[in-house]
């Protein structure tokens, strides 16, 4: 029988939720330690360990057949891919905010205005959609830091709890998606056997935690 690859997080927020579901579904393996692949050895299944970012382009192009890997991730990459299952965690929102002293209160004041952001796709497609011209400057990283810089007058982020927002003088004032963590399969993966198998055991996990 042919073996599938499931791609999830090597490292990071998503990494133990993914670990522990899949061994939830009694599936034996070890965990990452320095080697990128780890075989299932009661499941016809091998683990591989990427950082997230890769996920989506390498199950779009086959490298792995199934993914668990943030929405916020997929809708920025583009990909063509399935949504197989939405997994309960990685629970966040994409949103706008400013600092707390601003003059922009409602999406119209972003006009004109600059937005510093690591999701440039995803925010250009909802400024498009709200008819708003705002120049967005990406970043890799540490967007929360860009106002106080004066890089920006407004920042496009991952919120959970607010926390970060808020030790920063920010302020979250519009929602532009939100996500959590999903199971994304090669297109027409979802036919095979095996997948459903696997399918099923994370449905019966997830329904035994409600
Ligand atoms: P990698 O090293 O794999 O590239 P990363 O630093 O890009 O990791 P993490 O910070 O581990 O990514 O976040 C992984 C995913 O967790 C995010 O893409 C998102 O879907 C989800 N997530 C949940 N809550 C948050 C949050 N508060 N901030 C950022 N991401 C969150
Ligand atoms: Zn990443």
């Amino acid at each position: 029988m042919k073996t599938l690859k499931i791609a999830i997080q090597k490292s990071g927020r998503l990494n133990e939720k993914s670990v522990e579901l899949l061994k939830n579904c009694g599936l034996n393996f070890e965990n990452y330690k320095s080697s990128l692949i780890s075989p299932v050895s009661n499941f016809p299944l091998e683990i591989l360990f990427l950082r997230d970012d890769d996920i989506p382009e390498y199950v779009q192009d086959g490298i792995a057949d199934l993914g668990i890997v943030g929405e916020n991730v997929i809708q920025e990459t583009e990909v063509i891919v399935s949504y197989l299952q939405k997994l309960g965690f990685g629970k966040c929102s994409l949103k706008l905010a400013v600092p707390n002293n601003s003059d922009i209160v409602n999406l119209t004041d972003l006009n004109n205005r600059s937005i510093a952001t690591t999701y440039p796709v995803i925010l250009g497609k909802f400024l498009q959609k709200n008819g708003i011209n705002a120049d967005i400057r990406t970043i890799s990283g540490s967007v929360e830091i860009s106002p106080g810089l004066g890089l920006s007058d407004a920042i496009c982020d991952l919120v959970s709890t607010g926390g970060t927002l808020k030790s920063n003088g920010l302020k979250p004032f519009g929602d532009v998606m939100s996500s959590e963590a999903v199971l994304i399969g090669r297109k027409g993966i979802e036919n095979e056997i095996l997948v459903q198998e696997l399918i099923q055991r994370i449905q019966s996990v997830l329904r035994a935690k409600e």
